[in-house]
């Protein structure tokens, strides 16, 4: 186990945040943190364009990164909709 999950704790489902939310009710609290491009800590936060977007679940905190068409049907994060207190 990574020692970022620990740090962060599980939610409510148990499953690791950065995998996929599959409760179809929690799809309409799903929002677009990052569309289609790469958003890392780790490249100083500069933005790459990317066929990826990074999707956030506001129901379980669940963040994850796809390349999906669902996602050009998802609205994008608005300021202050975070749900996670750590962020
Ligand atoms: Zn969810």
């Amino acid at each position: 186990m990574p020692d970022e999950m620990t740090k962060r704790g599980l939610p409510a489902d148990g499953r690791p945040t950065w995998l996929a939310c599959l409760d179809r009710t929690h799809r309409p609290r799903w929002r677009v943190v990052v569309r289609k491009a790469n958003h890392s800590t780790f490249n100083g936060r500069k933005r790459t364009p990317s066929r990826y977007s990074e999707v956030k679940c506001l129901a379980c905190c669940h963040t994850w990164r796809t390349k999906a068409a669902y996602v050009d049907e998802l609205p994008d994060l608005a300021p202050g909709e975070t749900r996670d207190a750590d962020e």
